[in-house]
Parts: structure tokens; sequence; C-alpha cells
């Protein structure tokens, strides 16, 4: 028997290849097959006049085939079929790609449906490799969100053959169902790939897309309940200025009250739960500090979390550094360390010897023991999910929690995502950062900044490129790769070049920031991977090539990877359209939340809220800003459902509950 939780492999038609092609899509199991939903619908039943068409569009034509179909071989691998097609209004050219059976499907005289989308050939409108079906063929075909070798037909078939032979377990309850005028979820399932009228569409949407908020607003409102939980980790007294006395700056006074809010937290007995907002270089990292100096000092470990390795391992060679002269002890806990090490770690961990430990998120999630556990620190909180906070919280461990971001996010958003946390911002820079020096430019300054770029690294100085993708992909804008490999051949042939990027191995990654942060590396060529948290001193000219290819605050995080030292920066985008509207915003400004601001209004919140940056789980079928509303009333259904069973843990809730923490774990990381 199939049920939702039969592994796509065992279809029929499917089989390994093919269930690797699914995985690529996230599809392992039925049950994900039938929640990839279509994306669209072709509407056969829609018939224009070839006559009404016009270029850019989609349509259905009924015509008849009024030419024999002529083959073109255009390379070895390409063949083209043309054919003229018409209707009563007009004619109109047809053009199909590397289709060998076109000439047994479509036979000159007979009449057929065509759908398709109509380009222009120089003057001439043309039906380009449209869809054929016969004229008795009635209805829509979804059409699926696919991946190379695994078309949306292929997928359709593959929905077919279960949908049928699946009965959709129903996660919602009946009494929410009943008062929010759903259908069930078997019949929006099977409505939503196949409706039988567009009434059935828009009744089975309505109900996936409220499930959806649904979900995702008891997930949040699970975790905004841990914080109602009392700590054991409380901490008596103040250590901040022992430690500000150990440093080799002055604290701002920014840091210094940041540092304030949070050791008052920790003094309650609730367990702290705050988000630190601060614009990259405000020196965060310091207050981690000094906030964990403090709760080591009572008597608890203290963990921080960073998004990689290499931030990691910065994080781990300024903390050493800190407390060079104090009793505290840390160590590094990474994917890179030795089995062997790891061990002893873990074991040092859990007896207490050390009192910090930084490292990737696997620290909390893994089976590392701690001997006292009291304060969890996530770094670049956005670049993880929330389901990050809900896991920490079902661990029972309930350590007082700090998150820290460099990504300003819109209030409405930040209250959805992180309503159940205290903030704190730090909206002051240390004295001594002078203001990075920003240009946009079009590439045929390329002479003018290799020049430049020479000139400082001559002087001592490093340097970063920053491309928009990782390795050639056909497309005209070039790839880190393709830089990399272009500058060391010619431009840059005796200099020391390097090259990162995320699809690197984490060890080969490390390596190459190594050197670079040693200064052998004089230029390195980089993707965004060097967005977050790395801090090069030396480093002091940033180009960022195709720079129209970025978000703003994007950009902007980049450019935080320069001006942090003494010497003056420069950040030069280089885009075909030179100084735009949206480039003018950051060569104005150097101000986190003024361009976030900014770029929202200019992108519109739909592209803001759809971004993956959130830590959000991605949506199937809601968009949050249209359907802001649903949200709120799913918001109130949550909440009545969890003043009667806080935890769902009542057996009517039991599918619901699975299906919270299912979502949650599914957010992605990138
Ligand atoms: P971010 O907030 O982006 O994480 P970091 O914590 O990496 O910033 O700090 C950026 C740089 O500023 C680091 O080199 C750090 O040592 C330095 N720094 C932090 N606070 C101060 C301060 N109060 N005065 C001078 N330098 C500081
Ligand atoms: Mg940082």
């Amino acid at each position: 028997m199939i049920t939702e939780n039969t592994d796509i492999r065992y279809i029929k038609g499917v089989g390994e290849r093919r269930a690797g092609l699914f995985a690529k899509l996230g599809i392992t199991s039925v049950g994900a097959l039938l929640r990839h939903y279509p994306r669209s619908f072709e509407d056969f039943g829609n018939i224009t006049p070839i006559s009404d068409c016009e270029a850019g569009n989609t349509y259905c034509f009924k015509a008849k085939v009024l030419s024999e179909i002529k083959e073109y071989r255009i390379r070895s691998n390409m063949v083209l079929y043309r054919f003229l097609i018409g209707d009563k209004t007009d004619t109109l050219g047809v053009v199909v790609f590397n289709n060998r059976f076109i000439k047994n499907t479509v036979k000159p005289g007979n009449e057929y449906l065509f759908y398709g989308k109509i380009n222009l050939n120089g003057m001439f409108k043309e039906l380009s490799a449209p869809k054929i079906k016969n004229i008795s063929f009635l209805g829509k075909i979804p059409v699926y969100n696919a991946t190379e070798g695994l078309t949306s037909s292929t997928i359709e078939k593959t929905v077919r053959t279960v949908i049928n032979d699946v009965e959709i377990k129903e996660v919602l309850p009946d009494s929410v169902l009943a008062s929010q005028d759903l259908c069930s979820a078997d019949y929006a399932i099977k409505n939503i790939h196949f409706p039988s009228d567009d009434e059935a569409y828009m009744s089975a949407k309505k109900r996936l897309v409220f499930e959806e908020l649904f979900i995702l607003q008891l997930g949040l409102k699970l975790i905004k309940r841990g914080r109602k939980k009392t700590t054991e980790s409380i901490i008596s007294k103040d250590y901040s200025d022992e430690f500000a006395s150990l440093l080799p700056f002055k604290l701002t006074n920014a840091q210094t009250r940041v540092i304030k809010e949070c050791i008052f937290d920790m003094m309650s007995e609730k367990s702290m739960n705050r988000m630190i907002q601060g614009d990259v270089g405000s020196g965060k990292t310091a207050v981690a500090a000094a906030v964990m100096y403090t709760a080591c000092k009572n008597g608890l470990q203290a963990a921080i979390m960073a998004p990689t390795e290499v931030l990691a391992e910065q994080h781990f060679s300024s903390f050493t550094s800190f407390f060079n002269n104090t009793e505290i002890k840390c160590c590094l806990l990474t994917g890179s360390v030795t089995k062997k090490k790891k061990a002893e770690i873990k074991e040092y961990i859990k007896e207490g010897k050390y009192d910090i430990v930084i490292g990737t998120h696997a620290i909390i999630t893994d089976d590392v023991e701690f001997s006292n556990l009291g304060l969890v620190i996530t770094d670049e909180q956005h670049r993880f999910g929330v389901n990050q906070r809900l896991k920490l919280s079902r661990k029972g461990i309930n350590p007082h929690t700090l998150v820290m971001s460099a990504t300003p996010i819109p209030r409405t958003l930040a209250m959805i995502l992180y309503g159940d946390l205290d903030i704190s911002i730090i909206d002051e820079y240390p004295k001594n950062r002078k203001p990075v020096k920003s240009y946009a430019v079009t590439p045929d300054y390329n002479e003018r900044i290799y020049a430049f770029l020479k000139k400082e690294i001559n002087s001592g100085r490093q340097c970063y490129i920053v491309c928009p993708s990782i390795e050639e992909n056909g497309s005209d804008i070039e790839s880190a790769e393709e830089c990399y490999k272009r500058l060391s051949e010619k431009d840059f042939k005796e200099y020391n070049l390097g090259l990162i990027h995320g699809k690197m191995k984490p060890k080969e990654k490390d390596s190459v920031m190594k050197a670079f942060k040693d200064g052998y590396i004089q230029l390195l060529i980089s993707t965004t991977v060097i967005e977050v948290g790395i801090d090069v001193p030396n480093a002091t000219v940033m180009v960022i090539e195709n720079a129209e290819q970025f978000g703003l605050s994007q950009l902007h995080q980049l450019r935080g990877r320069i001006g942090r030292g003494e010497y003056d920066s420069t950040c030069i985008f280089v885009s075909p359209h030179g100084k735009t509207k949206r480039i003018s915003v950051l060569v104005k400004s150097n101000d986190g939340f003024y361009i976030a601001d900014e770029d929202l209004k200019l992108r519109g919140p739909g592209d803001f809220l759809g971004s993956k940056q959130h830590g959000l789980p991605e949506f199937k079928i809601a968009d949050l800003c249209d359907d802001l509303e649903i949200f709120r009333v799913a918001g109130n259904v949550a909440d009545n459902i969890l003043k009667n069973d806080c935890e769902l843990l009542k057996s009517e809730h039991s599918a619901l509950r699975e299906k919270v923490f299912e979502t949650l774990d599914t957010v992605v990381h990138n």
C-alpha cells in the first residue's frame, strides 16, 4: 500500500536514478511529491484566434498544419523543425527543437491544439516549442518546477500514478476545518494538482495556504512559549567591567549598554532571550565575549555558534586573545577537527574543563554534552533558521540565549520571526573606524581599477574581488573561477591570487582563508562566501563585479569586510549601468539600517520576504505578502488551540504536532 511516507523510489516508473533527480527538488517521499504543487497550468480549454496573439505571451491555438515539416541541422547536437499552421484568422510559423518524433505526431492537413509562447524571429511572430495535443483534448495541464533530467511532465505522470491510491492524512483539527470553512486535506491535494473545476482549485488553494501559515504560526508560538521557562543559570555578579579592562580598545557606549542589558536579563530567574542587532563592524564579537565572560565567571559554561567554520575559527582566535591572561578556557569544535581530538574535546566539555565552546551549530545538535551549559550565543542568526531555536528548547536545555545579526529586517517581519525575542541595538561604531570610500563605475574602468589594486598591493595591503557566481554557467556574467583564471594568467601574473567559493570543501575554504589572513594571498577572488563576519584588517579594497546582481543589503555586508583597520579603504561597485539609483544608495551611505530601508522601498516587500535570507521555511503555496491577513487569522486560531493544549500533546493534535516539527526542521541554511 502506498502512503505519504512511501519512499519515492518505490513508485512505478521512478527507480533509483529518477529518485536522485527528485531528491534535487527536495522530494524523497510520496507526501513530499504531493506537496510539490504546480506552479501554473497550461489551459488547453482557452483557445485564442491566431490573429489576436502578441509576442511574449503564451496561448493555446486550434490550428491546421499547412506545410511539410522541414528539418534544419544547426549544430551537431541541434536540429530545428519548422512548419506553418493556420486557423480561420491567420497563419503562424512553428519551431520545434530536437524532437525527432515530431513527424510522427504531427501530420500536414490535420488539426491540433498548440500551446506555447510566441517569440519574435526577426520581424515575424513564431510559436516556439509548443505542446501539441489532439483536438479532443480538454482541460489543464499542471506545470511543475522541474530540474535538469526531470521534466514537468514526468513529475505530472508520477503524481498521477499515486494520487488516487494515497489517502492524505488530515492534520488540521475538525474544529479548525469547520470554523475556517476549509476542505479536507485529501480533497485539497487532489484538486491542487488536477482541479475538477476552477472552484475546486480555489478551495484547495485556500485550504493549503491556510494550513501552511497555520503550521508556521504554531511553530513560532511554540518557540515563544519556551522563553516562559525559568532557568537555573542565574547570574549573581556582573564581571563586564573586569572584561573591559582586558581589551586593547575602549568599548563604545552602545557596546557597554548592550552588554549591561544582557547581564541584567541573566540576573533574573527567567532565561534571557535576546537579539542583538548591530551593523557590520559595530563590534558584536566583543559584546558576546563580555557576556560569556560574565557567565563563565559565575560558574557556567557558554557556547557560541557561527554559520561557517572560518568564522568559528576567527572567533576562537579573538577569544583566545581576549582571555589570554585569565583562567577562562576556550575550545574550538568544528567538522574539520580530527576524530580523536574531537573525542577528547567532548570529554573535556562534559567534565567542565572548557568554559567556552566555539563551533558551528553542530555543537548543540550533535551528541555534545555539557557539564553546566548556561548561555548559548548564535552569531549571524539569519544564516540559521528558526528551527535552531526550537531544537534548543526541545533538547530540554534551557540556557540563556543570545542571537546576533547584522541584517536589519523590517519591523513586521521581525515580529513574525523574532516576536519572542527582546532586542538590543548597537547603534554606534568604534571610534577608530574610517568610512569606506565607495564608487560606482562601468566595466570600462577595469584597467584603472587593476592599476589601483596593484598600487595597494605593492604598498602591502590586500584586496578582494567579488563575483556573483561560482563557475562558468554560459551567461555573459563572469564567474569567480573564470575571473581567477583570467587574472592569474594575465593581469596579476606576478601576484599571489586566491579563489574561494561556497562549493569548495570546508577544509579547502579554510586553508584559502588562512592564507589570506596570514597575508600570503594578496588578491582574493571570491563569491559571497566572504559576506559573513570575516575580519582581515589589512584588506583595504573590494571590487564587486556585476554589482547589479546583488541585493543592496548584501552589498553592504560585503563592503563591511573592508575598512576594519587603520588604513583608508575603498569599495568599487562595477556594473554595466554604472551608478544606478540603487547603487547610489550605497555610495551615499554606510548605514546598514538606512540601506535596508531603501532596499525594501526599491524592491518591494514581496522580494524581501521571498528571499531565503531570513530563516523562514520556504513557502510552497502561501505568499506572506498577499496572504498577510490569512497569516493573522491563522495566528489567532493557533492561539486558541494552544490555550487548551499548550504543547500540542492531546491525541487529536498528534498529527498536527508532527507536522509542525517536521516543517520547522526543513528550513534551509544557505
Ligand atoms: P561585527 O559587529 O561585524 O561582528 P566585529 O565584532 O568583528 O564586528 O568587530 C569589528 C572590528 O572592530 C574587530 O576588529 C574588533 O576587534 C574591532 N572592535 C570592536 N569593538 C571595538 C571598539 N570598541 N573599539 C575599537 N575597535 C573595536
Ligand atoms: Mg561578526
